[in-house]
């Protein structure tokens, strides 16, 4: 994420912004160009500004009511209650972050395979008579506005034994689950992928049963990064995507404070010094990424230990994982330029 100023007194905002904390403008995202426009404008606001939950700008001629991001949303749950905007709330600011990610990215959000269409789309639904299963179906994120409840979430994050669970991380994983059909399913690609991730083609009903009895086996750090990744090639491949937008998203932030470690005491042996590095969706140099991100969140991590939290990023990174993480850089900074030579989508243009 880039790091926003008010450009009528200069005064840093935070991506979420709708008014200027110190001068009191209306501010809002324009998708368009990535940038925070200090109102008034030639823009009008995303009809979801009226409940709290985007700040995002549409053209004032533009015929749409909402943004680049809200008219991704299928299904919201049911206002009626306050309950209900608070936890939509949360869902927006992780959903905006996840759209921003996927701009910054150059990807489609609908997309046309052997004349078939599919769209990327969000459900936010609540538990009725019966449980809404959090996941990815054809293109439609479903997810349950229960996760958007802190207390919910760290209970669930406790019962499943997981290191990291947030909003945000469930957005990016079931995007992978899109972006897999989007990037491999019937690429010439899909040949590596196989390679790096295994068979996508034994069964996935049974795979997940496996998984859920068995649980992963023993060594699977070694080559997954979380246990669940274990449970088959589409779940490693989305629990791997997740972690390439939290590396990328979060050394565009570094990039974007001008953020390099430099130990005092430890010299350039220790490989915990990392350099300002340009902002990493221009650089087509996994290594120079990674050579990055392990001082980052070394560093980052050692801050929060020193505030009492938990770390930024509890994960260990194994060869075979930064493996899997290069191929998806690599095949997005391909995919771009392809769609730049001509491929036939619309999502991130108006
Ligand atoms: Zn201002
Ligand atoms: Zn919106
Ligand atoms: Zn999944």
């Amino acid at each position: 994420m880039k790091v926003y100023t008010c450009s009528n007194c200069h005064n840093p905002l935070y991506f979420e912004n709708s008014k200027c904390l110190h001068c009191g403008h209306s501010v809002g995202f324009d998708p368009a160009t990535l940038a925070m426009v200090t109102l008034p404008a030639p823009y009008k606001y995303c009809k979801n500004a009226e409940y709290g939950v985007c700040n995002w700008l549409i053209p004032a001629d533009s015929d749409s009511s909402f943004c680049l991001a809200c008219t991704l949303n299928r299904v919201i749950p049911s206002l009626s209650s306050d309950e209900n905007r608070r936890l939509w709330k949360n869902m927006e600011v992780a959903k905006h972050r996840l759209i921003y990610s996927l701009l910054r990215l150059k990807l489609p959000f609908t997309y046309t395979r052997s004349g078939q269409e599919e769209a990327l789309l969000f459900d936010f639904m609540a538990d009725g008579s019966t449980k809404v299963m959090t996941g990815h179906d054809n293109g439609v994120i479903t997810i349950n506005i229960e996760e958007a409840d802190e207390a919910e979430r760290v209970r669930h994050k406790l019962d499943l034994g997981e290191r990291y669970r947030t909003l945000l991380g469930h957005f990016r994983h079931e995007s992978g689950h899109y972006y897999w059909d989007v990037l491999i399913k019937d690429d010439p690609a899909l040949e590596k992928f196989r390679q790096l991730f295994g068979d996508d083609s034994q069964d996935y009903a049974t795979a997940l049963a496996t998984y859920y009895s068995n649980g992963a086996p023993a060594d699977w750090n070694q080559r997954f990064i979380s246990q669940y990744a274990t449970a088959h090639p589409w779940e490693d491949w989305a629990e791997t995507w997740a972690h390439y937008l939290h590396m990328m998203d979060t050394l565009e932030t570094a990039w974007a404070f001008g953020i390099s470690i430099d130990p005092v005491e430890l010299d350039a042996d220790a490989g915990i010094k990392a350099n300002v590095i340009r902002e990493p969706y221009g650089v087509a140099d996994f290594n120079k990424l990674i050579k990055r991100w392990l001082p980052i969140c070394f560093a980052v991590n050692s801050l929060n230990r020193s505030m009492g939290h938990a770390d930024f990023y509890p994960f260990i990174l194994s060869p075979t994982v930064i493996e899997k993480l290069r191929f998806m850089h690599e095949r997005c900074l391909n995919f771009s330029s392809e769609s730049v030579a001509g491929r036939a989508y619309k999502g991130n243009l108006y």
